[in-house]
């Protein structure tokens, strides 16, 4: 449902420079192209996706599609709807006899655990029998935060303790998933290893021990982003893609930042469909990613 978006995403660039916008009955000239232009550029929108839509509304603007401003506000609407429709896919976890394994990765602090915690729970909810691989193995914190949330919830978690091999623990974990039936797997992995390098091979590593078991494993790589690192956020998912290609996002920490633009920046440079969003701390904020609500609530 839509419910909740909208006052989770109040406190926006967005909501903020558009509501006035909106409501102040601007005119339709050079002045408002140039207010939308610095509400996209705080929102973090960034400069490639900004400068497109605004050069866009000034030809129809010069053309006369416009009656008035309020007129080209509803189209600079649609056109930022129209960034994210073909990226709003939902994740379908295929129920086909074998673990469908979903790899989670990206840089610590952006709420990937809480993220994992959010997505076994609604598996669980769904009756869906789940198992989760502590894969950040260069963390102990990791490994035991993880181990205390299956405890807590019941799941079975595979682990090896800290330092141990990530590739060898995402291996046992699919071997145990698989001998005990279970519908989804979902490993975890380091968010920061001594280098940057080494993490970029770690997590190849990582698929490539998983498609020894099943070669069309991981099913998702799901790498988690923080919303409100903006335009950082652009440049991380540019890397991870790199190297272990990204088929989907969580975009986290949409509640009360100014940089939430940064999602249309990675929907226009990327298209890789945005499965979630995180829009608070419970686990009920986890929602699949609506473009219509997500606009709507940005947007007055
Ligand atoms: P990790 O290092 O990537 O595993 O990050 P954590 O899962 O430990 O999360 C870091 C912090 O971000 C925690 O305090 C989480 O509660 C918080 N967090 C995660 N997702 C969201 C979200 O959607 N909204 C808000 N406001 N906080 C979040």
């Amino acid at each position: 449902g839509k419910r909740g978006w909208r006052e989770r995403l109040r406190g926006s660039a967005f909501a903020r420079s558009f509501g006035g916008l909106f409501y102040t009955n601007p005119k339709l000239d050079e002045d408002l192209l140039d207010q939308i232009e610095t509400a996209l550029i705080t929102a973090d929108v960034g400069v490639a996706a900004t400068t497109e839509l605004v050069a866009g509304l000034r030809k129809r603007m010069n053309a006369r599609e416009f009656a008035d401003a309020h007129a080209l506000l509803l189209a600079l609407r649609e056109q930022l709807l129209a960034l994210l429709r073909p990226v709003a896919v939902p994740l379908r976890v295929a129920r086909d006899g074998k673990p469908f394994v979903l790899l989670t990765v990206g840089v610590n602090g952006v709420g990937k655990t809480t993220t994992i915690g959010k997505l076994a729970k609604r598996f669980k909810d769904e009756g869906r029998p789940l198992m989760l691989a502590a894969g950040d193995t260069f963390r102990a914190a990791a490994v035991a935060q993880l181990q205390a949330w299956g405890e807590r919830n019941g799941v079975a978690v595979i682990a090896q303790g800290q330092n141990a091999d990530a590739a060898s623990v995402a291996f046992d974990a699919l071997q145990a998933a698989t001998a005990r039936n279970i519908e989804v797997l979902i490993a975890d992995t380091a968010g920061r290893l001594h280098t940057q390098q080494g993490l970029m091979a770690e997590l190849g590593k990582i698929k490539r021990v998983l498609q020894k078991i099943d070669p069309s494993a991981p099913h998702e790589v799901l790498m988690v982003i923080d919303g409100t690192t903006g335009q950082n956020a652009v440049s991380q998912l540019r890397q991870f893609h790199a190297a272990v290609g990204v088929t989907g996002l969580v975009v986290t920490k949409l509640d009360g930042t100014a940089k939430g633009g940064v999602v249309f920046a990675l929907a226009r440079e990327f298209g890789i469909p945005i499965r979630f969003a995180g829009i608070g701390e419970r686990p009920e904020d986890l929602r699949v990613f609506d473009a219509e609500a997500f606009v709507d609530a940005l947007l007055p």
